[in-house]
């Protein structure tokens, strides 16, 4: 990158002048001025240039501007840029069949949406119309979006400000052996424990009363969670008992993150109702949907869906999705994911973890890795308390810092540090992101007891 600080200057004055951001006191906010972008990397007006191990929001799952993907959208812009739902459109159609073809079990309807909230309301929608019933039971450590039935299925802070009370939403613990719930010992004790804590929590609430269960299949940004061996299979089997609608979302963890094309793959287990975005055209275009099960769609064949938005399908998004999924099965990009995963962000963090004590526990697969970072080892307290702000999460703010100022842009949230590069991320990018993260780790280090 060359660099140009005036013109960086003028973008973030302007910015700073009309841009309301999202989650943010507007008034205490710095944003970076962004120039460019390609492939793992993107940089700034000042000359520096950050390994993106972020993928921006976990998003850019191919990468920055990736050439096949950016010349689809030209060529469907030149042909047709926008077309109401009701139309039959080639790229939407298109769009739809290479998700379908790819989904789990009989998953072969695909709704459209803008984004991950709105595939969580429109699922949430679904399995409450299909099954007459209100409430929808969902995890503490969760992140649904930020529309109102998906803010209050979330299971962490971002939750509290929009709460109305008349959500129909229950929560529960999920599995989390590292932070257990359940005081167990080991995978097999956690899993049993938190399918007993479900099926109690249903018996309590009235099996007849919940309309769905909503997981993420590995939680995404509240830990990268990966389940216990057996766990969905055993939600599987307790929804199927109860008539209860199993929802999986995929935002986070489809398209790829978690080295298969969706993390339920590694299970074999195929939810009623899947969620999806993000990944799915790495959010080049705004894309998100909804895959249906027969059953649930055969409830709308004869009565209309009371649903729908005016970007649904949008032929520019859909174009997009098109050469994503075309360009990540050409190019091996899901076994991509899997191999860093296997061979080198695994083995590299839990290198690290043995020479820093500020490491507690390693966790994920594919390149959805998170660091939890805690104050000390034997206790497991965390870093910073839950939820802290200020002053009581400088820690993780010198950590992010830090890993800036070595030329590597994090992903942190609360006490956690996440490795999230893009599934084409390379072997060499992947190593120089981990050396610049120990040498960041050695700021948190000076923190933990003893
Ligand atoms: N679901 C999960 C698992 C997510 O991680 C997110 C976003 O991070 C969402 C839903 C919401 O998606 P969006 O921000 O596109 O509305």
């Amino acid at each position: 990158p060359t660099a140009d600080p005036a013109a960086g200057q003028a973008v973030k004055a302007a910015d700073r002048a009309h841009v309301f951001h999202s989650w943010s006191a507007q008034a205490l906010i710095d944003p970076l001025a962004v120039a460019g972008a390609e492939g793992s990397y993107f940089w700034d007006y000042e000359g520096n240039r950050y390994l993106d191990f972020s993928s921006q929001l976990v998003n850019t799952n191919i990468g920055h501007q990736h050439p096949k993907v950016v010349a689809a959208i030209q060529e469907q812009a030149g042909k047709l840029c926008t077309m109401a739902p009701g139309f039959a459109v080639e790229a939407r159609s298109e769009a739809a069949r290479l998700i379908a073809e790819r989904t789990p079990g009989d998953l072969d309807k695909i709704f459209f949406t803008n984004g991950g909230a709105e595939a969580v309301e429109n699922a949430v929608r679904m399995a409450r119309l299909h099954t007459g019933r209100q409430k929808v039971l969902s995890t503490y450590r969760s992140y649904h979006g930020a529309t109102a039935n998906a803010i209050a299925l979330t299971g962490d802070p971002r939750r509290w400000p929009s709460e109305t009370g008349t959500s129909g939403v229950v929560h529960f613990w999920g599995p989390h052996l590292y932070r257990s719930a359940f005081h167990a010992e080991t995978e097999e004790q956690e899993r049993e424990r938190a399918l007993a804590h479900l099926e109690q929590v249903i018996a309590f609430e009235g099996p007849q009363t919940v309309a769905a269960i909503i997981l993420e299949t590995v939680v995404g940004t509240a830990g990268i969670l990966v389940p216990p061996a057996g766990y969905l299979a055993g939600v599987r089997e307790i929804c199927d008992r109860y008539g209860i609608v199993f929802i999986l979302d995929e935002v986070m963890a489809g398209f790829g993150r978690t080295g298969e094309w969706f993390a339920a793959d590694h299970w074999g287990v195929t939810p009623d109702l899947l969620t999806f975005a993000k990944g799915v055209n790495s959010g080049y275009v705004p894309l998100g949907g909804v895959a249906i099960n027969a059953e649930i769609a055969a409830t709308f064949a004869e009565r209309p869906f009371p649903g729908g938005l005016t970007y649904s399908g949008h032929p520019l998004a859909c174009a997009s999705a098109v050469a994503t999924i075309n360009a990540m099965a050409e190019e091996g990009i899901v076994a991509n994911a899997k191999l860093i995963g296997e061979t080198v962000l695994g083995p590299g963090l839990r290198e690290l973890a043995e020479r820093h004590p500020s490491v507690g526990e390693v966790r994920g697969l594919g390149v959805f890795w998170a660091l939890d970072l805690v104050r000390d080892r034997a206790t497991r307290e965390p870093l910073v308390p839950y939820n802290a702000a200020g002053a009581a999460n400088a820690p993780m703010a010198e950590l992010a810092a830090a890993c800036k100022k070595r030329g590597v842009w994090p992903f942190t949230n609360m006490n956690r540090f996440h490795v999230v590069p893009p599934c084409t991320v390379t072997a060499e990018e992947a190593r120089a992101g981990l050396a610049a993260l120990d040498e960041a780790l050695t700021v948190v280090d000076a923190h933990v007891a003893g």
